[in-house]
């Protein structure tokens, strides 16, 4: 008989904890609704007392998701779980998420603590979370470095004082398949009410073996996966959500194992957080990766043609991966676009259709053939993007090899329009030099990348930069099939989001 598995994120605490993935509250709410759409079991929004900017987070998602339960990290302290309990209260299924470490590292050197009283500690704020609500998640940070009589007393006790999840992380991820099994194996057979909790595994891929850990884990007996969607997390990140998935969804007969997501809203999700964070997967990246179906050996293009399953043991389609397909031209009106897009599973907002819709009606202009692809980037800019206190007005670039580069900009802010002119090494660095001119703002640019969103010389160009200011960093992204419209206007993108921030 096949075992359900929970499909825990933590995309928005663990995964935006990470370098270079700060996500602002409207980017938090796109990708907690991707998640519905994926069908996650449990979405973790944040660790609400760690600032006022997270506790606003966990709020609104707690009060926007309908259909996965929405949990919050605390430590065990009554004022964390206080805290998280305040953001969450108004979830249609909330559960507050308690740690505290169990390793005698962490609890000699980091709490200073005897174990004993560690055990007295998670024991009572379990307790304490209780009175707010029934689903509790404890956590033993650093599990896998924990003394395992230890390990077993403690699951045991907090189990007995209301804990519904158990969950076993390797923190620093340390552990290996076969010790993990074991790990789990051990508590299954030793913890004696371990029946009315489930197993939780959290596992960190420093050694690149966290998806294997978290599967191994699931063949011993857990029933939550804690994962993140590309595996983005702390340093070498966390579990990937699309991996465990897939692994189990490919393999039933080995797992015994389902999940309720729907995987075909895979590659929507780990294409939207890319474009939110602006870090994209490497191209051999497992299920995600530019190339991960692609099929180029003479060989294998053979058999394929002959019979599919003879190099493929998942298809593109089961992951959302559609074919390259031209969908509108010239003729096609709003209609048919909003039918196109419904058809690709984006549902937007009166408001952001009339906008992509005149991004679609400019694009036809540029663009013969316009793709899923086009209609994608077009929405997720549409849906990620801040309001415009700046905004592109018009520019002119003199360029070329043997001249230096001069931009002349042109933007509006607040009804008033300014215009500057500089110089620079190339036309998109004296653009920006123009842009800094008129809006004198004290910011460094940190990062810049261009994408391709299709094949072909008219395919448009998706830029996205990264600016920061007071330790603070924003991303910014532009689309156009110019490349310097679209770099200016990723860049007017993060000063605004800057400038958001800020008002
Ligand atoms: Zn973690």
């Amino acid at each position: 008989m096949s075992k359900r598995i929970k499909i825990f994120d933590t995309s928005l605490r663990d995964g935006e904890q990470s370098p270079g993935c700060t996500m602002n509250l409207k980017e938090k709410i796109v990708l907690a609704k991707q998640l519905e759409r994926l069908n996650v079991d449990i979405i973790e929004a944040g660790f609400a007392i760690a600032s006022p900017g997270d506790f606003e987070s966990v709020k609104t998602v707690a009060e926007e998701i309908k259909n996965c339960s929405v949990a919050s990290l605390a430590r065990a302290l009554e004022k964390d779980i206080d805290k998280a309990w305040e953001a969450l209260k108004h979830a249609a299924s909330p559960r507050i998420h308690t740690f505290i470490a169990t390793s005698d590292i962490h609890m000699k050197y980091k709490l200073k603590m005897e174990p004993d009283a560690v055990l007295e500690r998670a024991v009572n704020m379990v307790k304490y979370a209780k009175k707010y609500c029934s689903d509790i998640e404890f956590s033993a940070e650093d599990a896998s470095r924990t003394n395992l009589d230890f390990l077993t007393r403690v699951v045991t006790e907090v189990i007995k004082a209301g804990a519904t999840t158990v969950n076993i992380p390797d923190t620093v991820g340390y552990t290996t398949p076969e010790e993990y099994f074991s790990i789990i194996k051990h508590l299954k057979d030793n913890v004696p009410n371990i029946d009315k909790a489930d197993i939780s595994v959290h596992c960190h891929n420093d050694l690149g073996m966290a998806v294997a850990n978290s599967l191994s884990a699931v063949r011993a007996g857990a029933t939550q996966v804690e994962c993140t969607i590309n595996g983005i997390g702390e340093r070498a990140g966390n579990a990937a959500l699309e991996e465990v998935v897939m692994a189990l969804n490919t393999r039933p007969d080995f797992f015994k194992a389902e999940t309720r997501i729907v995987t075909t809203e895979i590659m929507k999700s780990s294409k939207l957080l890319s474009s939110i964070t602006g870090v994209s997967v490497q191209p051999n990246k497992a299920i995600v990766g530019e190339n991960a179906f692609a099929h180029e050996s003479g060989i294998h293009q053979h058999g394929m043609l002959a019979e599919r399953t003879t190099y493929e043991i998942m298809t593109p389609e089961s992951v959302g991966l559609s074919k390259t397909n031209m969908v509108l031209g010239k003729h096609s009106g709003r209609h048919a676009f909003k039918d196109r897009l419904e058809s690709l599973g984006f549902s937007l907002e009166q408001e952001e259709l009339d906008s992509a819709f005149e991004q679609f009606k400019v694009l036809l202009d540029k663009k013969k053939k316009i793709y899923d692809k086009d209609l994608e980037a077009i929405v997720r800019k549409e849906s990620i993007s801040s309001p415009e206190a700046i905004s592109l007005v018009n520019f002119v670039i003199n360029s070329g090899s043997s001249i230096t580069s001069t931009a002349v900009v042109k933007l509006e802010r607040d009804g008033k329009v300014k215009e500057k002119v500089a110089t620079g090494d190339g036309p998109i660095d004296a653009a920006y030099n123009a842009i800094n001119k008129i809006v004198n703002l004290d910011f460094t640019l940190d990062d810049f990348s261009l994408d391709a969103v299709t094949e072909g010389n008219d395919s448009q160009g998706e830029a996205t930069v990264k600016i920061s200011s007071d330790g603070k960093s924003f991303t910014g992204r532009g689309l156009s099939t110019d490349i310097v419209e679209s770099s200016i206007k990723a860049y007017l993108d993060a000063i605004n989001k800057m400038i958001d921030q800020e008002a």
